[in-house]
């Protein structure tokens, strides 16, 4: 009996440590939170021909029974901002945003930093050689893997006519759109060559401002590869190591939606 119970404890104290041990050490200890989201507001850059974000105040203040309260009702359009392109804005029959699993939305990021180029030229196409020379410095983009491409348009934001290339509205905007894109040869060399979960940028559209086709979102759509746009600091991401959290509205029957976009960076970023 003695040496059951012996041989019990010698099986059961590794699983005890590690409960204990698990209980002591906060899940993402030793790292930073990176916030990758624009602010919402009317200065938030939309599609020329999009409505942009509006807040409206319903109440704020005082009210008769001495306490304070405040709330108001916003509306925009789905693709604006910082926001997520579900499958079905560029792919019949494809998931729509409340479809999306939750293990899609969630994953490690690469980031490749293409501005030296993109800065130089608004009509700059990301190609697959970028991605080539990434993964000869970096290694091959992993599964699962979310592409996060950095022109380096985060720093014009909110001026659109820096951003987008023009501040008009409506059809004369959508004519003068010049930023950089993902040139949909590297689009289709994605999503048949490696097998990612999303890919997401610092501009207004995955395709770049001139394109009238938008051949980079149709094959991404068809592949259900999710589509981020207009991300905030990419800058401050190691090329590899970060894990991206992007979790949409739950919009049911949605093309796209604002997105809330976060990511963790360990203390020290794996190679
Ligand atoms: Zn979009």
């Amino acid at each position: 009996m003695k040496k059951l119970l012996c041989c019990l404890s010698v099986l059961l104290s590794p699983v005890l440590l590690g409960i204990v041990c698990c209980a002591e050490t906060p899940p993402f200890a030793g790292g930073r939170w990176i916030d990758l989201t624009q602010e919402y507001s009317s200065e938030t850059i939309y599609w020329p021909t999009a409505s942009g974000f509006v807040l409206e105040q319903e109440f704020c203040g005082a009210t008769p029974k001495g306490y304070f309260y405040a709330a108001n009702r916003y509306k925009a359009s789905e693709h604006g901002g910082t926001h997520l392109d579900a499958p079905i804005h560029f792919a019949e029959g494809r998931k729509s945003v409340e479809q999306l699993p939750l293990e899609q939305l969630i994953g490690a990021a690469v980031v490749v930093d293409v501005s030296a180029k993109a800065l130089k030229d608004a009509d700059y196409r990301i190609e697959v050689a970028d991605l080539k020379a990434w993964e000869s410095a970096h290694g091959r983009i992993p599964r699962g893997a979310m592409v996060l491409l950095r022109t380096g348009y985060a720093r014009y934001w909110p001026d659109a006519k820096k951003y987008l290339g023009t501040a008009e509205k409506g059809q004369a905007g959508v004519d003068n759109l010049h930023f950089p894109g993902l040139h949909p040869d590297a689009a289709r060399w994605l999503v048949s060559e490696r097998d990612i979960k999303a890919v997401g940028l610092d501009t207004a559209s995955i395709d770049y401002g001139q394109s009238k086709l938008f051949e980079a979102h149709r094959v991404l759509c068809e592949r259900e590869v999710l589509v981020f746009e207009n991300v905030a600091a990419l800058d401050k991401l190691p090329p590899t190591g970060a894990h991206v959290i992007a979790l949409p509205m739950k919009i049911k029957g949605g093309s796209g939606s604002p997105l809330r976009i976060i990511a963790w960076v360990p203390a020290k970023p794996a190679k």
